[in-house]
């Protein structure tokens, strides 16, 4: 690992060792991984993945880890970081080419600005753009499958554009290749109403700020809606809104959140998701499918 993380330092990456997840993610939960990678450029992005493919360390990347739990044993390898690549450019009118690492948020702001229409679905939504098309983030009637021209990928040490018809989205799915890693999008949109826009999004955050629990850590929806009934009714429906075990609860608020109450470990979230799956199943015959990613090494 010493000589890996001489040859990553080499390329220019910021290195950090012992890494505490639970400072990465939104929940704030999991163990250290042993080493988080952040490239400063595209050019070291993509020089770090051919680096990292020729080795034998396993790696994974994130974004801003607003989807993800690591387990409390942590993490054995590299995470890719990708939350300094953050450049959104406008070209051609109505098109916007963003870095993997570029925050949702970000380009929603930048293209209302700019009299563009079509992002305003993204408005709450934390994540970065590759985890966006990773999961096919969605809200408020909209998904990023919607807006996506191309997806630039790198893929076992070639980079390769994916237009968006040759791209199998499903809900927060995206059916990549797998290994894939995003390294840029190219949006496309249309000319719209700034004010018309704006007040969509005031619309959606004020809908969000009094139906979620924005206030406490959390990680976005746990499950995914299955097809006869959202997932909050039925954790609710199963007596298990606002159920705690240790510092993660089943929020008093919606029901599909988890939040950290205080000092929850990962083991405490997946405790509670197991629970919610046991009970879907065998009280209401619903198979639960978990939206967030569970990442790192499991516990015995
Ligand atoms: C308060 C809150 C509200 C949320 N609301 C919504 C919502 O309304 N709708 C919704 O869909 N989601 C929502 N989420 C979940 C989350 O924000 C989205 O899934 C977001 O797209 C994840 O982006 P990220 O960069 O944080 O991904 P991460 O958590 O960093 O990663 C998620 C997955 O994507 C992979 N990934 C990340 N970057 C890349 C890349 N460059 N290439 C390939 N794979 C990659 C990771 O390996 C991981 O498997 C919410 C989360 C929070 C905390």
């Amino acid at each position: 690992m010493k000589d890996l993380i001489g040859k990553i330092e080499n390329i220019g990456c910021g290195v950090s060792c012992q890494y505490p997840m639970n400072k990465y993610t939104w929940l704030r939960v999991g163990g250290h991984a042993d080493v988080v990678v952040q490239p400063n450029s595209y050019e070291q992005f993509i020089e770090l993945l051919n680096l990292l493919s020729s080795s034998d360390t396993p790696w994974v990347v994130l974004g801003e880890g607003s989807n993800t739990i690591v387990y409390d044993k942590g993490i054995s390898g590299v995470v890719i970081s990708t939350k300094k690549l953050k450049k959104v450019e406008i070209i051609e009118d109505t098109k916007v080419m963003a870095e993997a690492g570029a925050i949702l948020g970000t380009i929603l702001n930048k293209t209302i600005k700019a009299g563009l229409t079509g992002f305003e679905f993204a408005a709450g939504i934390p994540g970065t753009v590759g985890g966006g098309i990773f999961m096919n983030a969605g809200a408020n009637n909209g998904e990023i499958k919607d807006v996506v021209d191309t997806v630039w990928i790198w893929l076992a040490g070639r980079e390769i554009a994916i237009e968006r018809k040759e791209i199998k989205f499903e809900y927060r799915k995206s059916n990549l290749p797998k290994g894939s890693v995003v390294t840029k999008a190219l949006f496309k949109l249309q000319s719209g109403d700034s004010a018309q826009s704006e007040q969509n999004v005031k619309d959606y955050m004020a809908k969000r700020n009094s139906t979620q629990p924005i206030k406490m850590s959390n990680t976005g929806s746990i499950f995914k809606n299955p097809p006869e009934i959202a997932a909050g009714q039925l954790i609710e429906e199963l007596g298990l809104k606002g159920f705690k075990i240790g510092g993660a609860q089943f929020s008093d608020l919606h029901a599909n959140f988890i939040v950290n109450a205080g000092g929850a470990s990962a083991q405490d979230v997946l405790e509670l998701i197991e629970l919610a799956k046991n009970e879907a199943l065998s009280k209401k015959g619903i198979k639960l499918e978990t939206e967030v990613r569970v990442i790192g090494n499991k516990e015995k």
